[in-house]
């Protein structure tokens, strides 16, 4: 995956590395050379007290520690895909969208799929189909085409074209609870800087990825706070995308995967912890007069509070899991094709089988890069 990684980055802080690129159209920066608002680098002096590794390069192999969060952005505004893949005001030749017409099925001719329905019944066709409709969207529009578990396609009244029982299953997602500092100052300006501090949980094998990240960023908001936001990066608690009806107006029904694994709440209870540490810090203190008389000071207290406060940051994958075996709930193979089709792909964070160790957005555009190569190769 790291050649796709590099082909899509221009690294502005860093340049050509061997494990970033300097030329691709996704602009990464950290904006090293601006300092960020006092309260923010307080917190960072707070991470290297606590013993924290201070990481210029987060995206550095093996970098496990505090530092400047990697952004796409520019200018101190976020480049999304559209802004970084298309040309500025004019649509390339070989592209036509058509905004405001959701899929509703996918068109076969035998096992090969040959086009896409619209909602309003017209029907667009392709030598070759990639479904990009995200982590809710891509398995709702395989099962009511047919592909999915078998058993909620019948009780849905859909004829089943392929069983694949992984369609929609193990929805992943990443848990955050905020400790709030009691800020009571101005609002930074743009850019508004965001830092990182990723480590292991006490049970998390030192060589595997870091389960646990402490986010910061520069005050923001109305009024302007400050918060020091633990992030649970590899969750055990899984959820799912189902359908309510056959009826392709009708919105998909989402279950959270929320903190159902007892696992999953002792671990961000240990982040948590670790944020309160940092929100306590004499550094932070200093630059926030209003101490926060809402600390949690039990551990039951900082239990309910995790439990209680926990939200979905919101980063989603693995309703369209990639795998070998559709029987282990794989639904498309390693060049993005849904298992028992031909022609049909999924490229999006539905794809991605297991939350990863840092934010999706890139890794999707990874995806797309590398499998578009593998598709255009295929018949
Ligand atoms: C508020 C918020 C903040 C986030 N911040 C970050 C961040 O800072 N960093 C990061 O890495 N990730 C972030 N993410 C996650 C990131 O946005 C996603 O991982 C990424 O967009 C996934 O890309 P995708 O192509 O899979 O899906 P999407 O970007 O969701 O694209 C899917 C598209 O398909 C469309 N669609 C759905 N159903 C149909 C249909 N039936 N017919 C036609 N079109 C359909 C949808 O409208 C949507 O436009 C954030 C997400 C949210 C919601």
């Amino acid at each position: 995956m790291l050649p796709a990684f590099r082909k899509l980055e221009r690294d502005a802080d860093f340049g050509e590395k061997p494990w970033h690129g300097a030329d691709g159209p996704l602009p990464i920066r950290r904006y090293l050379e601006l300092e960020p608002a006092p309260a923010h680098a307080a917190a960072l002096r707070a991470f290297d007290d606590l013993g924290f590794a201070m990481v210029r390069d987060h995206n550095e192999p093996g970098a496990v520690g505090a530092g400047p969060m990697p952004m796409s952005s520019s200018d101190g505004e976020r480049v999304t895909t559209a802004d970084a893949y298309l040309p500025a005001g004019r649509t390339p030749a070989n592209l036509s969208i058509r905004a405001d017409s959701p899929t509703a099925e996918i068109v076969f001719d035998g096992d090969r799929a040959v086009g896409v329905r619209l909602l309003d019944g017209s029907i667009v066709r392709g030598r070759r189909m990639v479904l990009c409709a995200g982590t809710y969207g891509s398995p709702a529009i395989l099962m009511r085409s047919g592909i999915g578990p078998a058993s909620h396609l019948r009780a849905m009244g859909i004829p089943v074209r392929v069983d694949l029982p992984g369609v929609g299953a193990n929805l992943a997602d990443h848990p955050g609870a905020d400790a709030v500092t009691g800020y009571d100052g101005s609002a930074q300006s743009a850019p508004n800087l965001h830092s990182i501090a990723t480590f292991h949980s006490a049970g998390a094998p030192a060589a595997g990825p870091p389960d646990l990240m402490l986010w910061v960023r520069d005050p923001f908001g109305d009024p302007p706070g400050f918060e020091i936001d633990a992030v649970l990066l590899k969750p055990r608690s899984r959820g799912s995308v189902r359908l309510r009806s056959a009826d392709p107006s009708d919105p998909p029904r989402i279950a959270l995967p929320g903190l159902h694994d007892p696992a999953d709440v002792d671990r961000l209870v240990e982040g948590y912890r670790r944020a309160l540490d940092v929100a306590e810090h004499v550094e932070v203190r200093r630059e926030v007069a209003r101490p926060d008389a809402t600390y949690p000071r039990t551990p039951a207290d900082v239990r309910r509070t995790v439990q209680e406060g926990a939200y979905s940051v919101p980063h989603v994958v693995g309703t369209c899991a990639m795998g070998p075996a559709p029987e282990d709930g794989a639904v498309v193979d390693a060049s993005g094709r849904v298992h028992g089709t031909d022609g049909l792909f999924v490229v999006d964070a539905s794809i991605i089988p297991e939350p990863p160790s840092g934010f999706p957005h890139l890794i999707t555009i990874m995806l797309a890069e590398r499998l578009s190569e593998r598709i255009a190769s295929t018949r």
